[in-house]
């Protein structure tokens, strides 16, 4: 907050009026620490750029730059409004304006509409703070129109809800459910990274009754999925969880979420976690197979008491390459040319050495390959 004031105190130096606005505000109204300050002001993206020493165009085309203040980053975006809307999602353009009230309207709800000084004096056209006090989410102006305009602001209610553990007002809550098919219209990435703060919240199970409740489920990708049960559901701090989770509850496969696009690293740690998940019983050779992350996604899903960190610590071995004996030794110690063999017979000495039945030493080993070897040859 701090350094958020000290960039204030700069701009409205320069001539410029400037305040802390959305989730910001409406976090440290309600006791929050807010994990990163955004300051709206009537300076234009190039009078920020010019009035900072380091500044990043995190956002230029929408008015947004980065400012770096000791060690911190504040977001300055110039007040605007936001053009026609003539596709349910982003405006057409964006229009810098002089005033923060202007800028409020086009705010998504009360809540996240307010503005405050650097003096902690809070501006509140739409009502917000009332709304905090009640818990309520709450379109700013006429719902249908907002809803119109950007359809995403519908599962950002729904994402709030969990988040805030609030309620959607009824009047808000009856627009979604008029306009959840126009959730249709939105791009995937954006779809995703809402669902992915859906996943993290601490109520998820309130996002998801209302995901039900207003029908979005009907429209979302993979939107039945989302009806499973989360009574029991506790976010592990990653979204990818919840993935798992839901795929996991469902007994579905990987591939009736992959229009979510995820990473390559995200897609092999569900794969991989709803692998080990399905398998009967647990032991060393799993341990050796699955990744700690893996295996912890996968405990956290079955409710199997146990840390995968000490169980892999306790392996003889953590990968083919601690293993006594090379693929070079077992050519030598045979006589034999690579082939498929050579892989075979490492995986054998592998197992037997992750279940403790031959030591990793390569002495003993070299005793055990060259007999049970020739016995087979
Ligand atoms: P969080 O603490 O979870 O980041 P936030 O309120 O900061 O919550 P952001 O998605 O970071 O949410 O958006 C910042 C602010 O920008 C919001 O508080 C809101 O005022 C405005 N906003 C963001 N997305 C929209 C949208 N689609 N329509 C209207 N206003 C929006
Ligand atoms: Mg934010």
């Amino acid at each position: 907050m701090k350094t958020a004031i000290k960039v204030i105190g700069v701009l409205q130096k320069a001539g410029f009026d400037a305040y802390m606005v959305g989730g910001a505000v409406r976090d440290f109204l309600l006791g929050k620490t807010p994990h990163d300050i955004d300051v709206a002001s009537s300076a234009s993206p190039q009078e920020v750029k010019s009035l900072f020493k380091r500044t990043v165009d995190t956002g230029i085309e929408h008015g947004t730059v980065l400012v770096l203040v000791d060690g911190e980053g504040i977001e300055v975006t110039t007040f605007r409004t936001e053009g026609d809307y003539s596709d349910n999602r982003r405006p057409d353009s964006v229009e810098f304006v002089q005033s923060l009230d202007e800028d409020l309207k086009r705010r998504d709800f009360t809540i996240n509409a307010m503005a405050m000084t650097e003096n902690l004096d809070i501006i509140d056209p739409f009502g917000g703070r009332d709304d905090l006090d009640n818990r309520l989410i709450r379109a700013v102006g006429d719902p249908d129109a907002r809803f119109q305009e950007d359809a995403l602001r519908m599962l950002r209610a729904v994402r709030f809800s969990g988040q805030l553990d609030f309620v959607i007002d009824r009047e808000t809550l009856d627009s979604i459910q008029r306009h959840a098919e126009l959730i249709k219209e939105i791009a995937v990435e954006r779809l995703k990274a809402e669902i992915d703060k859906i996943l993290v919240n601490s109520f998820t199970d309130k996002s998801m009754a209302y995901l039900s409740d207003t029908r979005l489920t009907d429209f979302l990708p993979a939107g039945n999925l989302f009806k499973v049960d989360w009574s029991l559901y506790h976010s592990s701090g990653k979204a990818v969880f919840g993935w798992i989770y839901l795929l996991h509850k469902s007994n579905r496969p990987f591939a009736d979420i992959r229009d979510y696009r995820f990473s390559n690293d995200d897609k092999r740690l569900i794969q991989k976690s709803l692998e080990v998940a399905s398998l009967d019983f647990w032991d060393q050779w799993t341990f050796y197979q699955y990744s700690t992350e893996q295996l912890e996604m996968a405990a956290r899903i079955t409710g199997k008491r146990l840390d995968p960190a000490e169980a892999k610590e306790q392996l003889p071995i953590q990968t083919k390459s601690d293993l006594a004996a090379s693929g070079r030794e077992l050519m030598e110690w045979s006589g034999s040319k690579s082939g498929p063999w050579l892989k075979e017979w490492l995986e054998k000495l592998e197992k037997l050495v992750v279940y403790g039945e031959l030591k990793n030493d390569k002495e003993l080993i070299k005793d055990w390959f060259v007999n049970e070897y020739h016995r087979h040859a």
